[in-house]
């Protein structure tokens, strides 16, 4: 049985204010869940140790929405590394995020590297996959999925591949309210169970945590998450809003 797990990625939104009054709200709505799923906040970098205070780990997480693919301390200005987000309490770290493969040109060999920085500090990737809308409409999504997954586990042992998290992220859902409809996603999740399968092994595959991502909301969460193959969500836009976050939650 696989335990549920919802994150929520802020990504470039909060002041030291509004992410106050949200973490309090969220931490005192949260706590009876703290057995049931496992929950996640993703804050801008600038704001992990603010958020990370006022966290209680056992309710909900501290993760983080990027990392350097340098893991030496040294000359990278601007960058910051897994070991500085494991200092800090971090647990989880979204790697290749569809936004940092657009705004930033990372591509899968960047993905598999800084995956290697995460896990060498003994946190865990969050991995996001997913397809753009031209390539949904080529009927092109399962080899976009597949050769984002093989890429970025390149050189990964099946130990290492068993402590990730995976998110499918559909880019033309994500930030646009249209969501995939849950038989659209649980088909590409069943596809990546699959293709961790033919790999890994079914029984690595059947533990793996795979989350849905784009633009899901309270309305929508619970049938999502009543697919066979999606095990949470990775949350947008929602996680900003603590109404919605919650409903997110426990529709988990
Ligand atoms: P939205 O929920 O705002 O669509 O964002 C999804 C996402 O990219 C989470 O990482």
């Amino acid at each position: 049985m696989r335990k549920a797990l919802v994150a929520g990625n802020w990504k470039m939104h909060g002041r030291i204010e509004q992410n106050q009054l949200l973490v309090e709200t969220l931490v005192a709505q949260l706590t009876d869940l703290a057995d049931a799923i496992d929950i996640v906040i993703c804050p801008p970098l600038v704001y992990l140790d603010q958020v990370g205070k006022m966290l209680n780990p056992d309710v909900i997480q501290l993760g983080a929405q990027d990392v350097s693919r340098f893991g030496q301390d040294g000359a990278h200005t601007g960058d910051c590394s897994a070991a500085m987000l494991a200092d800090l309490g971090v647990r989880y770290v979204l790697v290749g995020h569809s936004e940092r493969r657009s705004d930033y040109a990372e591509n899968d060999q960047c993905i598999a590297t800084k995956l290697a920085q995460v896990l060498s500090v003994g946190l865990t990737p969050i991995l996001c996959v997913g397809e753009i809308l031209e390539q949904r409409e080529a009927q092109q999504v399962e080899q976009v999925i597949a050769s984002q997954l093989i890429e970025a586990l390149e050189g990964l042992d099946s130990h290492a591949v068993s402590s990730l998290v995976l998110a499918y992220e559909p880019v033309w859902a994500i930030g646009t309210g249209k969501t995939a409809t849950p038989e659209q996603a649980q088909a590409v999740h069943a596809f990546i169970r699959e293709t961790l399968a033919s790999r890994y092994g079914q029984p690595l595959a059947d533990r793996m945590i795979i989350l849905y991502g784009g633009s899901v909301k309270a309305a929508n969460a619970e049938q999502l998450f009543g697919q066979a193959d999606i095990d949470g969500g990775l949350i947008g836009g929602a996680a900003l809003v603590s109404e919605e976050f919650t409903a997110i939650c426990r529709a988990a």
